[in-house]
């Protein structure tokens, strides 16, 4: 499984996650939870500072409101207990007035009864008139004393400003300091005035604030527990906690009762060697900062090694310092705990996230394996290859897929089989097609060099005989000629028949094709014409006319034999192009003919021209020289030839004159050479001829004239005779215009020796 490389990849990408997932927990993730969670730890000690110090705010607050509360109770017992002593005077004072009792009873049954009301802590009623004067008080010191001058502690009237305020507004109340009954120190005492107007007394009771402060303190003091309860219930992070000191550094409030009502400003910081409760108070009046110190442990008592921070709040309202501190390594304990804790959650998750992933690797990489197999054995040829894996989800899925697709590329396989033979088929036949057009093309071309290389027209039979055997392997065909002026068709070329049609003549309407001027095809024996020239048709043919600048030569005919349409069309196409090229080269050899007879014949006589005699001069005198031959020069002229004219017409002159010419032609060798000297002067030239031989011919020749050449006019034979001169090169002369010259001599002689007469140079 190891030596799998997709594997091995993933199980490494797997080790690498897991290893960057443990690292990136271990380095970034817990020194952040750690960090998270000490300011948290610190937040919730500030927090327990700030809750305890709205507490005491809250306790001060319900003092204050117990306090008030009091006073008032205090007020209005004070108005009801002298309401109630007013009443008892009132119905006192109605009995007088009744007359049931003398003023002097009644005014004895009034402080009577105002001595005996006693209530709370030996508090009293006593009464005055309006000078001060005391009618009634429990202290027989001041009972019936006028005591309007007498004044506290504090220098204030006490009796006066309360009558004066009671006549005025009926009742008051009004503080003044004053001692207990049977004590010496004087305290703080309220007092209520009634005026009792009937009677011109004023009734008073009071209260010494004292009791209600005592009320109070009682309370506090029940607050304070509840407090100190709450303190020493209250933990912040582990070892933590909460305590309250006064500005004197008495320690009010601790979870430790044995420290309570302790004065710690002895204590030093360690760290700084400062009294450590100045330093707390420091931080109190500093705003929210906090107080880092060494201090010792309970665990570990006299060993001020531990880091500790405290946070401190003053309460001005008692002058307590409220603060709470906590152990540095123990904000950081749930943190590391909490680190510990999620750093080993990590390492199981991922351990078993890892174990997952293997089994997930492992299962995919097994199924990708087969796939993979399966692959390998298609890239082989092996389309006949399922991949099996019978799963439900996406590899499943892919396998399935899979060996759809390798059904559809066997489809495609077979179909593209199918296609490649049909393409080949097709390309094959285009190549057999381009070959076979090359083959034409290459043969055309042959062709087209063999007849242009040929000079004559017996050339151009020969070539097209052998172009034909060479382009239709043996099948007959035949050339005709257009001979006598386009009246007959002659065989002048014949391949793969019989070699005796050439020569062979026919009408030239003998040929379909001459008759249609384009080609005949015959391919159905039974439902065509033959054309006459072919005797018996055995098998179809084609004849094409040769034909170029609206001249026709003759006719190309082929028996080929095939029937099929498409070859046949073909064998057409090249039977036409080869008849072309013959064409061509047929009307480029006749113009060239043509042309080359313009430039060297006389166009009356058709007898070579002065030009063309003297360059056959010249190469007859070069030829002689070389060969050490001769050649003979027999100059002519027409005896008496102005009168010819003159008598006959000039028509008849060059009638007579052409027939001369072609008697000329005929009388000679091919190898001799006759020319027109100029108007009826006419030069033979007569290679390889001795003197005697040459004045022979010129002898005959003279005769033949004389004899042969003639014309009718007017139903009469008309001729004439000519006189000529011969000479020979080198004999009479060395040079073959001397010779020339030679020859006019003679032939001047011949004149005046009565014309129609050869004369020789030697015989001079
Ligand atoms: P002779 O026997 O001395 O040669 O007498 P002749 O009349 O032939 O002599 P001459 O040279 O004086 O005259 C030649 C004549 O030939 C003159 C001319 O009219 C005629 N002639 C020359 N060329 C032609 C031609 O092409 N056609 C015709 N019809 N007459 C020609
Ligand atoms: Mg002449
Ligand atoms: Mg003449």
């Amino acid at each position: 499984m190891f030596r799998n490389t997709l594997f091995t990849k993933l199980l490494f990408l797997l080790i690498i996650g897991s290893t960057l997932l443990i690292s990136g927990t271990y380095y970034l993730a817990i020194p952040l939870i750690d960090q998270r969670i000490y300011e948290i730890e610190e937040r919730a000690g500030k927090s327990a500072l700030d809750n305890f110090y709205v507490l005491l705010q809250q306790t001060k607050q319900d003092l204050a409101a117990f306090e008030t509360y009091s006073l008032n109770s205090h007020k209005e017992k004070l108005k009801d207990i002298v309401n109630i002593a007013s009443t008892c005077l009132d119905r006192i004072q109605t009995t007088h007035n009744q007359g049931n009792l003398t003023l002097e009873e009644a005014r004895a049954e009034a402080i009577t009864q105002i001595r005996s009301f006693k209530y709370s802590h030996n508090d009293y009623l006593y009464i005055s008139d309006y000078n001060g004067n005391l009618i009634y008080h429990p202290d027989p010191n001041l009972n019936e004393t006028n005591i309007s001058e007498l004044k506290d502690i504090n220098g204030k009237l006490i009796i006066l400003p309360m009558i004066t305020k009671a006549k005025v507004c009926a009742d008051v109340f009004y503080d003044y300091w004053w001692n207990r009954l049977g004590e010496k120190k004087p305290s703080h005492k309220l007092t209520y005035a009634k005026d009792l107007p009937r009677w011109e007394w004023v009734l008073f009771s009071g209260v010494h604030l004292d009791d209600i402060h005592n009320e109070v303190d009682v309370r506090k003091e029940k607050l304070i527990h509840l407090l100190r309860d709450h303190v020493r219930t209250s933990k912040i992070a582990t070892e933590g906690y909460l305590y309250v000191f006064d500005g004197n550094l008495n320690m009010v409030i601790h979870p430790n009762s044995n420290i309570e009502g302790t004065n710690f400003s002895a204590l030093k910081n360690p760290a700084s060697g400062e009294s450590v409760g100045k330093e707390l108070i420091e931080v109190a009046h500093s705003g929210n900062k906090s107080l880092k110190y060494k201090w010792d442990k309970p665990s570990d008592p006299g060993h001020y090694i531990y880091d500790k921070v405290s946070w401190v709040r003053y309460l001005p309202e008692y002058d307590y310092y409220i603060a709470s501190s906590v152990y540095l390594e123990d904000l950081q304990s749930s943190g590391k705990y909490l680190a510990n804790r999620l750093f080993q959650l990590s390492f199981v998750t991922i351990l078993l996230l890892t174990g997952c992933g293997l089994a997930l690797i492992y299962n995919v990489v097994k199924a990708v394996k087969t796939l993979a197999a399966a692959a390998n054995r298609i890239v082989s040829g092996d389309l006949s290859s399922k991949v099996i894996i019978d799963r439900h989800d996406e590899i499943g899925q892919l396998g399935h897929s899979f060996n759809q697709m390798v059904d559809n590329l066997k489809d495609q396989i077979n179909n593209l089989e199918e296609g490649v033979k049909e393409r080949t088929a097709s390309l094959s036949l285009m190549v057999d097609q381009l070959e076979q057009h090359n083959v034409e093309t290459s043969m055309l071309k042959e062709a087209n060099e063999m007849l242009q290389e040929c000079r004559n027209e017996k050339e151009v039979f020969q070539a097209v005989h052998l172009i034909m055997k060479k382009a239709f392997p043996g099948k007959h065909g035949s050339l005709f000629s257009l001979v006598y002026e386009g009246k007959r068709l002659e065989i002048v070329a014949d391949w793969n028949g019989s070699e005796c049609n050439i020569t062979r003549m026919y009408d030239h309407d003998a040929c379909f094709a001459m008759r249609r001027g384009s080609s005949y095809v015959l391919e159905n024996i039974e439902t065509q014409l033959p054309c006459p020239h072919v005797a018996s048709p055995a098998e179809a043919y084609i004849c094409t006319p040769i034909t170029a600048y609206g001249e026709t030569f003759g006719i190309l005919h082929l028996q080929h034999g095939v029937k099929d349409n498409e070859q046949s069309a073909k064998i057409l196409d090249l039977v036409e192009n080869i008849a072309e090229n013959i064409a061509n080269t047929m009307a480029n050899l006749r113009l060239r003919s043509r042309l080359q007879h313009q430039s060297i014949r006389d166009p009356l006589t058709g007898l070579f021209n002065r030009r063309y005699m003297d360059e056959a001069l010249r190469q007859e005198e070069s030829r002689a020289s070389r060969n050490d031959t001769n050649v003979a020069i027999i100059m002519m002229d027409v005896d008496h030839f102005k009168r010819f004219n003159d008598n006959y017409g000039h028509e008849a002159g060059d009638e007579i004159l052409q027939n001369l010419g072609k008697l000329l032609h005929n009388h000679f060798r091919e190898s001799d050479i006759t020319c027109r000297y100029g108007g009826e002067e006419f030069i033979v030239i007569l290679p390889d001829l001795s003197l005697e031989q040459s004045v022979e011919k010129a002898e005959l020749l003279r005769l033949a004239v004389q004899d042969e050449v003639y014309i009718y006019r007017f139903g009469e034979k008309i001729g004439i005779t000519i006189s000529l001169g011969v000479a020979l090169f080198p004999t009479h002369e060395p040079d073959v215009y001397s010779v020339l010259k030679r020859a006019d001599e003679a032939l001047y002689r011949a004149k005046e020796r009565g014309r129609n007469r050869v004369v020789c140079a030697n015989a001079e």
